[in-house]
């Protein structure tokens, strides 16, 4: 008998939730027969939610209290800070990570649990196909990000896969013991390596409530992904630099060898007003980039906790 652990992230689900269990719990049975192969724990982190969802895991856990528990925060601390507090929680030998609102498709999760205990792998993600009904600006930028964050980070990153995956246990130890504080967890489960594989699957649709990102949000994401798993902006702007430099030495040179032979130009102060706005856009563009780095460390430097639970059990 293997023990399953299931983390399911929760930000105002009070819909999903019930849903969510009774489907699950369907997949676990049909696992367990003919013969009982996995005991599920299931721990719903309460990311501050404002609706019913907290009741409704007090519910289940009422109702199946050797299995279910719950952890919830103090106010909302983003999907990553509740994957964390729920890996922590977790005490099985093979531990999946879930969406509450039954987008990643339980039905595979018997396939995972084949791959880790009989091919040895240590972790099987799943990659989203092309979503259906999605926007074609929304599919270009979303394609867009993984070309850039892989071509300038150092950890690939598997393209549309998501958050659902099973890992092994030792692999969920080894993502506990990074410890930072601004956590991508899609680099970080890419970067501690492993044996991984990925399974493909058609996209769902939501089972109930809405989905909590908009384009603003992706985008802020995305960069904070960029900053966090690469230093290639830092290079970048050492190069826009460097070169704005070493043409500023040859403009000089050439100012300087045409007022000795032909005479100074009293004319032109437009192009001057614009290089020195270029140049100026240029180091403030710079300067951005080194503060985004600089907060990084900052928030990293304050060892603040990833999260601040409320009550849990
Ligand atoms: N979620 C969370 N905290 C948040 C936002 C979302 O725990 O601040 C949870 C949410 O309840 C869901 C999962 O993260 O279980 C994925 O969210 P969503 O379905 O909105 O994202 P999408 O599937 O659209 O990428
Ligand atoms: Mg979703």
């Amino acid at each position: 008998m293997k023990k399953i652990s299931l983390v399911v992230p929760c930000y105002n689900e009070e819909e999903s939730i019930p849903l969510f269990y009774r489907t699950v719990s369907k997949v676990i049975d049909s696992m367990n027969t003919p013969t009982p192969t996995v005991t599920p724990e299931y721990i719903f982190v309460d990311d501050g939610s404002d609706d019913r969802t907290l009741e409704e895991m007090k519910a289940l856990h009422q109702q199946f209290s050797e299995t279910v528990h719950y952890r919830s925060f103090s106010r909302n601390f983003g999907k990553e800070s509740a994957l964390a507090a729920g890996l922590q929680a977790t005490t099985g030998d093979v531990v999946a990570v879930m969406d509450v609102d039954l987008q990643d498709p339980p039905e595979l999760l018997p396939k995972m649990f084949t791959l880790i205990e009989q091919d040895g792998y240590d972790c099987v993600g799943t990659i989203q196909k092309e979503r259906r009904g999605q926007s074609r600006i929304r599919a270009f930028l979303s394609s867009s990000f993984y070309r850039v964050i892989n071509w300038l980070s150092d950890v690939r990153i598997e393209p549309n896969a998501r958050d659902y995956r099973l890992m092994t246990r030792q692999f969920v130890n080894t993502v506990l013991s990074l410890p930072e504080f601004n956590r991508f967890s899609k680099g970080i489960f890419s970067w501690v390596g492993f044996k991984t594989t990925y399974l493909t699957y058609e996209s769902q649709p939501r089972a109930a409530g809405k989905t909590h990102w908009n384009l603003r949000q992706l985008f802020s994401y995305s960069i904070e992904g960029i900053i966090d798993f690469s230093s290639a902006p830092l290079r970048l702007a050492t190069w826009v630099g460097g070169i704005s430099f070493v043409l500023s030495l040859i403009g000089m040179i050439f100012v300087f060898v045409r007022a000795l032979t032909v005479g100074g130009a009293v004319a032109g102060w437009p192009s001057l007003v614009v290089i020195l706005l270029l140049i100026g856009g240029i180091q403030l563009f710079c300067l951005g980039i080194l503060g985004q780095y600089i907060n990084k460390i900052y928030l990293e430097t304050k060892h603040r906790p990833k999260f601040i639970i409320r009550e849990e059990k």
